[in-house]
């Protein structure tokens, strides 16, 4: 980045076509199927739905996994949210309120507010990061890779842009004393995300 000067522009590969992130979209919606039940059971929760299987059960030891290694205390609040957003191992971008609205489908007596500190507390411990689309709409990303975002404004999703696909040609040098640790680019499209319930919109 320190070679990068003058006016920002960037060109997008080809590849980074929406069309190109159908596939994901349709990732995103079989990672809705619910795998909360085991985390949910085994911390008292009430569960709908149908009950713990061995996939719910792997979904509940990956997501008790994330947390310990991420030093974060299982309380049962965590473990029920981390099985969702961890559980399947898919990447995700969620909002506190479609989180929320997922875990309460779930069965998971949770306020927004928990919801919400969770999430920091996720993010502050390295397990997802935040993406910012404006002030008012923050998300947060369990794909930790580089990488950048279609913004799919009717709707309200995002899609991952591989880092590859954005190339930035220019960017202004940072401020006197100040270091660039990041570049996050957000390709706004007009439309809603191909196959998406804007209600549930995550
Ligand atoms: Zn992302």
């Amino acid at each position: 980045m320190s070679t990068l000067h003058k006016a920002p522009a960037l060109t997008i590969g080809k590849k980074a076509k929406a069309a190109d992130f159908h596939g994901l979209a349709a990732g995103e919606l079989r990672a809705e199927t619910g795998s909360v039940a085991t985390g949910l059971a085994a911390t008292g929760l009430a569960a709908t739905g149908a009950g713990p299987d061995s996939s719910s059960k792997a979904a509940g030891a990956r997501a008790m996994r994330r947390l310990r290694d991420a030093g974060l205390r299982t309380t049962r609040q965590r473990l029920a949210l981390a099985e969702i957003l961890f559980g399947d191992g898919l990447d995700r971008h969620v909002t506190a309120e479609s989180l929320f609205a997922r875990a309460a489908g779930m069965g998971a007596r949770l306020s927004l507010a928990t919801v919400y500190n969770c999430l920091h507390q996720f993010t502050n411990a390295g397990l997802l990061r935040i993406v910012t689309v404006d002030s008012g709409r923050a998300y947060f990303d369990t794909n930790l890779s580089q990488h950048h975002h279609f913004y799919y404004e009717k709707s309200g999703e995002l899609s991952d842009i591989p880092a590859c696909d954005v190339q930035l040609a220019q960017l202004p040098a940072a401020p006197a004393g100040q270091r660039i640790s990041r570049v996050d680019v957000i390709l706004r499209l007009d439309a809603a995300k191909p196959g998406s319930d804007p209600e549930a919109a995550d």
